[in-house]
């Protein structure tokens, strides 16, 4: 049997990795410039982290986890989300004693056992930030300013902001008990989990993917109408922190997150022309995590987006020339014996940073080129029997195809000079 990558799994090979670095790099770099530092996590936690941090009643962890038992019998679940793994670090390493907010971001993959489809991966990659410490209405605008400069900065400009306030525990409960009385009388129709759940927790259903259970549910009281004033104020001046930055927004209903923790604001982006799963982005405010992964009453905001639905949205990418593989100096040689020569030659160059290749494949010298040329070299250098004989080089220009040559002894410089001027010019 041929070995393949698991279901739900896949390789990123050249040239696509060199879209990732570009994504990454975006992602990191507006990350730092609002003042998020990286955090990373293990990948695999203690089941319970996930059970308490999201929610028992979530889809994640009662479908999606990968949960397995180690050689001493613990359960460990792979990361599903990284949330709570942020909020467990910052318990763990007393953070919340130092000085707040406490602001990170991450990258990395996460793992859901969910039906592959376009966008729905079981490993796929997030990038998130989370705040902690700070309960300000313009803390929730900076992340979603974040979210949104990064899709400015990645050239997406067709996007939709929506958001809506899940309310807090106090205004909650008094909707879930509205919503319990609207969902019971139709609760026959509801989908078999939905119905198992809605008594626990109605707001699932809102959620639910089933279009049956939206179906049953119509005319539904919203939690938007059940705010208490705080919340409805904390709402209000997020909004109004958001017009005041020019960012558009939707105000959404029937926005309540798939997670547990959330509380007042929550927000998805969405890329329409990506697939059914339009959803790059979401997050909101957690008031409650940092307390039910057994730390001290802690407010926090984050969001988490997927790497691979950005990439299905940045498809002008490649037209870019993006793909970071190219040489910048190729070293031909005309006799296998001058293979030490180069071999010395090209370390020389790469400890000045230059990208240098040479041929592994017993090629021609014709053929060198030709492969040089594949590589996108701006520069060979040719070493022959003159070249030996006389100390020096011939560096050939691969636009120009004009040919000069260097002494032995200035060859790294003479190459980095040129480097430098192709970049200072043209690129
Ligand atoms: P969530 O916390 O579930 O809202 O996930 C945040 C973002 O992660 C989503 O908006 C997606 O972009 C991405 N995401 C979640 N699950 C998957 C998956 N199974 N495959 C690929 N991307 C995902």
């Amino acid at each position: 049997m041929q070995l393949k990558a698991p279901r739900g799994t896949y390789d990123i090979l050249p040239p696509e990795s060199s879209k990732w670095q570009y994504i990454e790099g975006i992602l990191k770099e507006t990350a730092e410039t609002f003042g998020y530092r990286e955090i990373r996590t293990p990948i695999f936690e203690h089941t319970e982290l996930f059970e308490r941090g999201v929610g028992t009643s979530t889809d994640i962890v009662t479908k999606e986890m990968y949960t397995f038992k180690d050689k001493s019998l613990r359960s460990l679940t792979l990361r599903p989300e990284n949330t709570a793994s942020c909020a467990r670090a910052l318990i763990e390493h007393s953070i919340y004693s130092g000085i707040m907010p406490a602001k990170w971001y991450y990258i990395g993959p996460m793992f859901r056992y969910d039906r592959p489809q376009t966008g729905r991966y079981r490993q796929f990659h997030q990038f998130g930030v989370e705040a902690f410490g700070s309960n300000s209405p313009y803390l929730d605008a900076e992340v979603i300013i974040l979210l949104i400069e990064v899709l400015k900065r990645l050239g997406l400009k067709e996007y939709e902001l929506h958001i809506n306030s899940v309310g807090c525990t106090q205004c909650r409960d008094v909707y879930r008990q509205k919503l319990i009385e609207h969902i019971t009388p139709v609760k026959d129709r509801l989908c078999p989990d939905c119905q198992t759940r809605y008594q626990q927790n109605p707001l699932r259903v809102l959620d639910c993917k089933e279009k049956s259970c939206h179906q049953a549910i119509v005319n539904y009281p919203t939690l938007f109408q059940h705010l208490c004033s705080d919340c409805a104020s904390h709402y209000d001046m997020v909004k109004e922190a958001l017009k005041a930055n020019s960012i558009d927004y939707r105000h959404d209903d029937n926005l309540v997150r798939g997670l547990d923790y959330y509380t007042n604001t929550a927000f998805e982006i969405h890329i329409p022309g990506i697939g059914a799963q339009s959803a790059v982005g979401g997050g909101g405010r957690y008031n409650g995590l940092v307390e039910d992964c057994g730390g001290p009453d802690l407010p926090g905001i984050g969001f988490a987006m997927g790497i691979e639905r950005l990439l299905l949205a940045v498809n002008t990418l490649a037209a870019k020339g993006l793909d970071s593989g190219k040489s910048d100096v190729f070293i031909t040689t005309m006799s296998d014996q001058y293979e030490l020569q180069a071999l010395e030659l090209l370390t020389r160059l790469r400890q000045k940073n230059i990208r240098a290749e040479k041929d592994y494949m017993g090629r021609s010298g014709r053929a060198q080129m030709k492969y040089a040329d594949k590589l996108g070299a701006r520069m060979v250098i040719i070493i022959g029997d003159d070249e030996i004989q006389q100390g020096y080089f011939t560096l050939r220009d691969m636009q120009s195809k004009e040919q000069v040559q260097i002494d032995k002894k200035e060859i790294v410089e003479s190459v980095k000079d040129r480097l430098a001027k192709f970049r200072g010019g043209n690129g």
